[in-house]
């Protein structure tokens, strides 16, 4: 194994380093000046070292092809490239779009700030992952999407409103309270060292992905979830045998509470309803039938109601990490988690790439999406996009939802199958100009 990494190293360092005519002069070389017998042991180890490598690693194989033609693909390597996004689903053209940009372009020139300031300040330690937390915090803050402030509500926060028109509020109070109207998750990864924290059924932890990586830093865990996960960040707690970095601000439930999710949560139930009863389980735009075990469901389809999860992709000087944060789905059932604080769901990275993903969360479970794309890039040498596009056409229903990704070089893949995805990117290329997007057509954004 060692050797072979070892091979894998040098055959790297050659294609980056070397011309054709050099590689060809050393296969040459051994020929030229050695007796036949020498040549013939020389050219059966050449033969059988490929044929080993061809079954071991079928990549590495084609990768030492690929040196002899210089087919490789030239990559530049780029300082920092980072993607954010903020959700996926049916978004409608006709939308007043104005304050969803202005929130994507603050993201944008905020984490191109933040990035700038770290990188001047010589920060050493500066990673990939503190540039993804950072970007996700921003993003979580943002009341507009479904992370965070904004977070969408799930089944509980139907008592609320029937509970509401009775103005039985302190009912209302101790039952939420129990329940919780919001319930948030995050994760956070790390290519390089495949470290990794998640965090779930959070109801009081006003930026979860600072909880997701707290888990990965200072835990020996990957995944902490309710009550435990939020006794882990408490300052009082007696309970825990570790510490976070810095303790967590606790806010009440409500916080996360705005009137546009209060909005979707009833269009959600009516659409549901409606499907339901007048219908008689007939579907309509806005819901469609899916079939669990046999037996028929009516869901809601991925209207703007159901989605909104934000997340960030990012590499740093060679090692890329993800980040993923969100309230799940509108209408979910209580103790719902989703594909976000699932390592190789909804979030992933690893040596390759890094990828953070948005739509129904079910789906990327049950086709381990982030990982998946991951592995097309290792196994099949496919590029970020081409790994990205390809999983989308052959694991997708129809309007699943996107993804975000980023290679070591830099490289950036978007994805999706449905009609828009908020997002935004930037890299060192081009400092100075960045890029955010709703639907196919990109703008660009002067950040400093
Ligand atoms: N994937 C999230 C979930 O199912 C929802 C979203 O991306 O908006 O929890």
């Amino acid at each position: 194994m060692i050797t072979i990494d070892r091979a894998k190293f040098s055959a790297l360092f050659f294609v980056k380093e070397t011309s054709r005519k050099l590689i060809l002069i050393l296969i040459i070389m051994p020929f030229r000046f050695v007796t036949p017998t020498q040549r013939l042991a020389l050219l059966t180890f050449l033969i059988s070292a490929i044929y080993v490598m061809r079954k071991l690693r079928p990549g590495l194989a084609k990768k030492a092809l690929s040196l002899l033609t210089c087919s490789k693909k030239n990559h530049d390597q780029l300082e920092y490239a980072i993607v954010f996004h903020g959700g996926a689903g049916t978004i409608a053209t006709n939308i007043d779009s104005t304050s969803r940009y202005e929130a994507l372009i603050r993201v944008l020139r905020e984490s191109s700030k933040y990035i700038q300031e770290q990188i001047k300040k010589g920060k050493e330690s500066l990673t990939a992952c503190d540039i993804a937390e950072y970007v996700v915090i921003l993003l979580e803050n943002e009341p507009l999407f479904n992370a965070g402030k904004g977070a969408v509500f799930n089944i509980a926060g139907l008592f609320f409103f029937i509970v509401l028109k009775k103005k039985i509020k302190m009912f209302t109070n101790l039952l939420l309270k129990k329940l919780g109207k919001h319930e948030l998750e995050a994760s956070i990864m790390e290519g390089k060292t495949l470290n990794c924290g998640s965090a779930a059924l959070l109801r009081h932890i006003k930026n979860p992905i600072r909880l997701a990586r707290d888990v990965m830093t200072c835990t020996p865990h990957i995944m902490l979830v309710g009550e435990g996960a939020e006794e882990f960040a408490s300052k009082e707690s007696d309970l825990v045998s570790y510490r976070p970095r810095t303790f967590h601000e606790l806010v009440d439930n409500t916080y996360f509470s705005t009137e546009y999710r209060n909005q979707q949560l009833k269009e959600s139930r009516a659409n549901l309803q409606s499907s339901q009863d007048e219908n008689e389980g007939k579907t309509d735009q806005v819901t469609e039938k899916i079939e669990i075990n046999g037996n028929e469901h009516i869901q809601e389809k991925s209207t703007e109601n159901g989605f909104g999860t934000v997340g960030c992709v990012v590499m740093y000087k060679g090692s890329v990490a993800a980040a993923t944060s969100t309230g799940g789905r509108t209408n979910k059932m209580c103790g719902r988690i989703g594909d976000t604080p699932i390592i190789g769901a909804g979030n992933y990275a690893g040596e390759y790439c890094a990828i953070s993903g948005t739509g129904f969360g079910e789906d990327f479970v049950r086709n381990v999406t982030a990982y998946d794309c991951h592995a097309r890039m290792k196994y099949l040498e496919m590029d970020i996009q081409q790994a990205i596009q390809s999983h989308i056409n052959e694991s997708f229903k129809p309007d699943t939802g996107g993804m975000i990704g980023v290679d070591r070089y830099g490289n950036i893949g978007i994805g999706m199958n449905s009609s828009g995805m908020y997002r935004g990117w930037l890299t060192s290329k081009n400092k100075s100009i960045g890029c955010v997007a709703i639907w196919d057509q990109a703008i660009d954004v002067v950040t400093e």
